[in-house]
């Protein structure tokens, strides 16, 4: 399977009933702000080339943001910080992301999600972070060949992602501890190159506009994701 027959699977899925209802309800009622526009209201796939050397992993698709626009981190105050970050150290080609169709390309990059349907206030269970993990996994093998670094966005990606790695790298037992700033490298099981996983606060405005996080803080990892990723 290439990774564009995976993502037209993945925008057909309907595994979780709860977010089915969720994604599908938010994209008939609207925010006022989008009353005019159509929503996707479906599954958003992973957004980049399929032979990325760089993965960044976040947490969902945000409900009038790519649940709207269909492309992740696309149309939200989050996909603002971020897009403008990998602008800002080269890994896309425009500092901002508005609609599908707005012309912005990644560098070497992938960006995806252990959960890939907008969940109700943010949080999916963890029986749904589990199915849908099944197609982050797939994900995962088919970047493999050229996957080099991942930057792991919040400490719910994190513990969605480090279980899925184990396809292709060793995790140490325990699991290494999410940080904002920590580095770990998981050597490959083919003895191939290994993989470097970086830590970082979620671009959510939760953190963005208490200060918690800045703008300094998301391009400073995701430089030092690209150096090691050999973008
Ligand atoms: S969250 Fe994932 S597994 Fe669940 S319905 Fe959406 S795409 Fe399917």
């Amino acid at each position: 399977m290439s990774m564009a027959d995976l993502d037209r699977q993945v925008v057909d899925c309907r595994a979780c009933p709860r977010l089915v209802a969720w994604r599908e309800e938010v994209a008939r009622v609207k925010r006022a702000a989008f009353r005019d526009e159509t929503y996707w209201g479906r599954p958003v796939p992973g957004f980049g080339p399929a032979d990325a050397k760089l993965a960044v992993v976040g947490l969902a698709p945000a409900a009038h943001g790519a649940n709207r626009t269909g492309r992740m981190f696309t149309g939200d105050r989050s996909g603002d910080v971020l897009y403008a970050a990998m602008h800002a150290v080269g890994l896309a080609s425009q500092p901002t992301a508005t609609h599908i169709d707005d012309g912005l390309t990644l560098i070497g990059t992938r960006i995806t999600a252990p959960v890939k349907c907008a969940p109700p206030a943010n949080k999916p269970t963890p029986e749904e972070r589990d199915t849908c993990g099944a197609w982050l996994k797939q994900e995962l093998a088919l970047l493999r060949p050229t996957l080099r670094a991942v930057v792991v966005l919040g400490a719910f990606g994190w513990q969605a992602l480090l279980p899925l790695l184990t396809v292709a790298w060793h995790v140490p037992v325990p699991r290494p501890r999410f940080g904002h700033g920590v580095q770990y490298t998981l050597d490959a099981r083919d003895g191939g190159p290994p993989l470097k996983v970086f830590g970082c606060f979620h671009v959510s405005q939760q953190n963005t506009f208490t200060g918690k996080l800045t703008p300094a803080m998301v391009e400073a990892v995701l430089a030092g994701a690209r150096d090691a990723a050999g973008i």
